[in-house]
């Protein structure tokens, strides 16, 4: 009986790299939600839209292909065909996407289509309220989350050099893209009622993994 997973949690607790491994162990479906906000942001800047004015960046959100589809290192994002996957991980991105997530239209835009992608089952969906809000009937849900030292310090790792930025110059703009993504008026960064909390300072990313599989195969 294949089931929907959700995790949820704030930027940099590992949700993306778990996910995907889940789904790999399990032969499901991965979903990268965070991806199609960033793609929507990109895409608006690209545009040279003014992202404060909402009707603008959701009449453009509409007019948007937006596809995922699974590449060799995991999920690849296209939009109208051309694959953006690296340029939406920006800082420009990081600075504006959680502006472009808190407008309305864009959100029922995009819930819409993840709602979609998981209707057959057997999807790992990560993001910020998707327990919460996009997939409430999820068999399981995880809110995974980290100190923001050790998320600042994985993401630096990550991409710190390629963003240009210090470690705690890191830590400062997480903090405050989760302030916006929890502070948002519509489906905000929660965790859900029947969500399991998961803290996963100092847990290397496989034991997570494993914690994950044993609960999705219960
Ligand atoms: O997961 P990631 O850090 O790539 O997400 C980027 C941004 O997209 C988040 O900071 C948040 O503003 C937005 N987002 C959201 N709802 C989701 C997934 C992401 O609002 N389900």
């Amino acid at each position: 009986e294949r089931i929907n997973i959700a995790i949820d949690g704030p930027a940099g607790a590992g949700k993306s790299t778990v996910a995907r491994s889940v789904a790999e162990a399990l032969g499901y479906i991965y979903i990268d939600t965070g991806a199609m906000y960033r793609a929507v942001t990109w895409s608006a800047r690209e545009a040279g839209l003014d992202i404060e004015n909402d009707e603008a960046v959701t009449a453009h959100a509409r007019k948007l292909d937006i596809r995922l589809a699974p590449g060799p290192d995991g999920q690849v994002v296209l939009l109208g065909g051309e694959d953006v996957t690296s340029r939406i991980r920006s800082r420009d991105i990081n600075l504006h996407v959680s502006r472009v997530a808190a407008i309305d239209g864009v959100r029922i835009r995009l819930v819409e289509m993840q709602r979609a992608l998981a209707s057959a089952k057997g999807v790992v969906m990560d993001g910020r309220d998707i327990g919460s809000h996009v997939l409430p009937d999820a068999e399981l849900k995880v809110y995974l989350t980290a100190s923001v030292q050790e998320r600042a310090r994985r993401r630096h790792l990550e991409a710190g050099d390629a963003l240009g930025i210090s470690l705690e110059q890191m830590e400062r703009e997480i903090e405050e893209r989760d302030r916006k993504d929890m502070g948002r008026a519509v489906s905000p960064l929660l965790q859900a009622d029947d969500a399991v909390l998961l803290d996963s300072t100092g847990i290397p990313a496989d034991e997570v993994v494993s914690r994950i599989r044993e609960m999705a195969l219960e």
